[in-house]
């Protein structure tokens, strides 16, 4: 053999068509914004994944999804901000046949309670997976989906989970 190997640049290739600065910024000039402030981290890089704000114990590491003041590991005070773990595998989940009022998906589809790696479990939604491809144990990574937009053509983005790629 003596073809040789072609030598690529390092990292990853450069997005094509439609997409996301890290920033946020779309190429067409549109923003990502989030439903809800102070939910979740948006990444920083187009190859990071956005994260759930949570508390941490400073005393014994345990972290928890919601805010709170006193540990429930340790009952240490003074819990600190932090970013949640991206990934984790599905606990539980419930498929939605009926519309709930003001939702914005779409039925049918899959309500998850998400184990993150780092402990906490929350609860959100699947995207981009098939139904019946959700399992217990299906490990999962965060996403951002558009759920509507705004009056300056802003992306409005909430949370969700879909299957880790490889994973289904
Ligand atoms: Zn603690």
């Amino acid at each position: 053999m003596s073809a040789t190997t072609p030598i690529s640049e390092p990292g990853r290739p450069a997005p094509t068509g439609a997409g996301h600065s890290p920033e946020g910024r779309s190429v067409e000039g549109a923003k990502r914004v989030p439903l809800r402030e102070g939910l979740f981290e948006m990444p920083a890089a187009l190859d990071e994944l956005p994260r759930l704000i949570g508390v941490r114990c400073p005393a014994c590491g345990a972290r928890f999804a919601t805010p709170r003041v006193i540990c429930l590991q340790c009952a240490h005070r003074g819990l600190e901000r932090c970013a949640l773990s991206p990934t984790g595998t599905v606990w539980t989940f419930t498929i939605v046949h009926q519309q709930p009022p003001g939702s914005v998906m779409q039925v049918p589809y899959a309500i998850a309670q998400v184990e993150l790696d780092d402990g906490p479990i929350v609860s959100a939604a699947l995207v981009e997976t098939p139904l019946d491809a959700v399992r217990v144990g299906l490990p999962v990574e965060m996403t951002l989906h558009t759920v509507r937009h705004d009056a300056d053509g802003n992306e409005v983005v909430a949370h969700a989970f879909r299957a880790r790629q490889g994973a289904r």
